[in-house]
């Protein structure tokens, strides 16, 4: 049982919706030294205490093998940790230094690419404070919109000129040609619903690009001694874990193609070679999807 006043329970499949799903982990938050991991990682609002009692379980749904938190914090808590407890400046400061603005730009080159230069409606969901599309807006594409669930950030955004909303729902169907999710999925109650509306906001041929930690040694590290770490399974934040096998799910079940980005480049041009060997990386860890409608 958990604490109803901080918890709720994850009783489905949060991507495919099926019950059959196993328990393949299952501690103490006290164990994990989660108390130790939230002291640095959240600011010092967050209670502690919610802690105590509480069950860190992991299941794995064996329809789509999305691997999963089962507890999780109720709307009411989760609100407070995107907007209370997460430190916003630090992670501010964390995303200007971790994206590096040229690769920034070589991405967005990409996408020129993808549309032949052409004009596109662009969308990212879940946009944080706004690197991404900020990069995107330097360049010449014009009609972009941003979703990001945090108040805070929303009107940081808004300052900064960004056309943004706090959920997709009031979106055109099928009306975008190119749809942005970084480090999102796996923070969502519901990733399969939302997956599905974001689907259905793409025009045909539209593209998706999904980014997510990778799964690949999930598995295997929970074999050993686990403890919460900045990783994959962030203990009430990274609550979906995708594996290769989910992604191939995602594929299937929405009736998607999977895309490589060299395709995009010429065999004689550098960044060919550079895209054909991230394609590869990313067939095997995952971190990286793009898809097309
Ligand atoms: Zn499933």
């Amino acid at each position: 049982m958990v604490n109803k006043k901080y918890f709720v329970q994850r009783n489905k499949c949060p991507l495919c919706a099926s019950k059959n799903y196993k328990l393949i982990f299952s501690k103490t938050f006290k164990e994990i030294k989660s108390k130790n991991f939230f002291s640095n990682h959240l600011n010092n609002k967050f209670p502690l205490s919610l802690l105590k009692n509480a069950n860190y379980n992991l299941s794995e749904c064996l329809d789509c093998m999305v691997i999963f938190q089962n507890n999780i914090l109720n709307k009411k808590y989760n609100s407070k940790y995107y907007n209370d407890y997460i430190d916003h400046n630090q992670v501010l400061e964390k995303n200007q230094k971790r994206v590096e603005q040229n690769q920034l730009i070589k991405e967005v080159n990409s996408i020129e690419r993808m549309f032949k230069n052409k004009k596109i409606k662009i969308l990212e969901f879940g946009a944080g404070f706004g690197t991404w599309i900020s990069a995107v807006k330097k360049k010449n594409f014009k009609d972009i919109t941003a979703i990001e669930i945090s108040k805070k950030r929303r009107v940081y955004l808004k300052k900064k000129g960004i056309k943004v909303y706090a959920d997709i729902n009031n979106l055109k169907k099928n009306s975008f040609d190119f749809i942005y999710s970084d480090q999102t999925l796996e923070h969502l109650v519901y990733p399969g619903e939302k997956l599905k509306q974001i689907i259905s906001l793409l025009k045909k041929d539209g593209i998706l690009l999904i980014k997510i930690p990778s799964g690949f040694f999930l598995k295997s590290k929970l074999k050993k001694k686990y403890y919460a770490q900045n990783d994959e399974a962030i203990p009430l934040e990274h609550i979906n874990i995708f594996t290769n096998k989910s992604l191939n799910y995602i594929k299937s079940f929405y009736n998607l193609k999977r895309l490589e980005i060299s395709y995009y480049y010429k065999f004689y041009e550098f960044d060919y070679y550079k895209y054909l060997a991230s394609d590869f990386y990313h067939r095997i860890f995952g971190k990286k999807i793009l898809f097309k409608k």
